[in-house]
């Protein structure tokens, strides 16, 4: 976990719906090789993941790469054509009509898409759905506490109808927090909210789960989002794991192609090693520089990694340009220069927005990067 992502933990301990993680070593959801088709569509295939208590993990990955079809597969609305899943040491997929669990018989909260709250019942009442365990008095204290928690106290009775979508989204959550699931799961949780308050949300989701102490799994196609809300993310690419990490990891080593593309913009300069050098399209780099570089033998060639912000444009007059600026996107407070290098490697390099270069201008691309680069054996 990385300092800004350190929960808020400034609450009083007399707060109920307050739980401390017991033991962040203890996995609580064991996801073991399952597999669901569709006759000839795999949708999940072979995957495997433990999440441990009180983590939020998140599926990452694009379309149709099976992310709604393992959070089905959690929650029982699917059952798995091979594997097992184990939700806080209880076998949840076991064989026949009584070791398969069906989602009432699951400690799992969902939050939808759509949040899918009751629009006939006030904001407390949609909260107290779920407790049909707890006498009156033992409700409206709780429920008073999960709207506490999701910063709703005021809007106790109002209908959903006219809450706003950021204020629909706490309630979803207080609601599906009000059992206390041993794991609760969010699909595209933020998608129907706009950019701005996406990004808020983001914030406060996170808040909310980490001051619940709850385990969580939640599904997105969007790298930033799965990067800043996660203490670990799984990015998915068919109906599987291609690694698992928390996200300055997977970020700066990206084990693939795939993963690298994925997760922000990635160029690919070919190399090749000569002793203690890489020669690239971008001069000599030293060896040294490419991660585990131990492996990088003399005359192999290599495919390193580098992302818009590793490399500048420094504008020179040919013979000292290594390409020509081909386009120019901007984007608000930056810009990024797509150049085609001599070598014929296409490369991005970021600027601040008083920086501009025409396209067809020749320029040097410098390395900025003061951090390992990722490497790949070249294909
Ligand atoms: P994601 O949520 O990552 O976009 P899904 O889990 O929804 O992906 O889908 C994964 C794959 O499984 C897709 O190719 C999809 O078309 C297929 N799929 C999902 N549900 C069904 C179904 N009920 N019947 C047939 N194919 C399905
Ligand atoms: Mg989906």
């Amino acid at each position: 976990m990385t300092a800004q992502h350190q929960p808020d933990l400034g609450a009083s301990e007399f707060d109920t719906v307050e739980a401390a993680v017991d033991d962040p070593e203890r996995t609580v959801l064991e996801i073991d090789g399952i597999t669901k088709d569709y006759g000839q569509e795999v949708a999940v295939d072979d995957l495997s993941l433990s999440v441990r208590d009180g983590e939020l993990l998140t599926l990452l990955g694009p379309s149709g790469c099976g992310k709604t079809t393992t959070l089905r597969l959690l929650a029982g609305l699917e059952r798995p054509t091979a594997g097992h899943i184990d939700i806080a040491g209880e076998r949840v997929t076991g064989d026949g009509e009584d070791g398969f669990r069906q989602p009432d018989q699951r400690d799992v909260g969902i939050v939808f898409q759509d949040f899918a709250l009751f629009p006939h019942l006030s904001v407390a009442e949609n909260v107290a759905f779920g407790l049909t365990d707890l006498d009156e008095t033992a409700t409206q204290r709780r429920v008073d506490d999960l709207l506490e928690l999701v910063d709703l106290t005021d809007h106790h009775d109002k209908m959903p109808g006219n809450l706003s979508g950021g204020q629909q989204q706490r309630v979803a959550l207080a609601r599906s927090l009000a059992p206390e699931p041993d794991v609760l799961l969010l699909d595209e949780p933020f998608s129907n909210l706009d950019v701005r308050l996406r990004v808020e949300m983001r914030e406060e989701v996170r808040r909310i789960l980490k001051r619940a102490g709850v385990t969580a799994v939640s599904v997105t196609h969007d790298q930033e989002e799965a990067l800043s809300i996660s203490d670990r993310v799984a990015i998915m690419n068919d109906g599987t794991v291609a690694q698992v990490g928390d996200p300055a990891e997977v970020f700066e080593n990206p084990e693939s192609r795939f993963v690298a593309s994925f997760l922000g913009q990635a160029s690919f300069l070919s190399g090749r090693v000569a002793g203690t050098a890489v020669e690239t399209g971008l001069g000599s780099l030293d060896v040294d520089r490419l991660n585990g570089s131990v492996d990088a033998y003399d005359g192999a060639t290599v495919d390193v990694l580098v992302r818009p912000d590793d490399l500048r444009a420094v504008p020179t007059s040919e013979p000292k340009a290594d390409g020509y600026v081909v386009h120019r996107q901007y984007n608000g407070p930056s810009f990024v220069y797509r150049v085609e290098l001599h070598s014929g490697d296409v490369v991005h390099c970021m600027h601040n927005h008083v920086e501009t270069f025409a396209a067809g201008e020749p320029v040097a691309v410098q390395l900025a990067a003061d951090h390992d680069l990722a490497w790949y054996p070249a294909e």
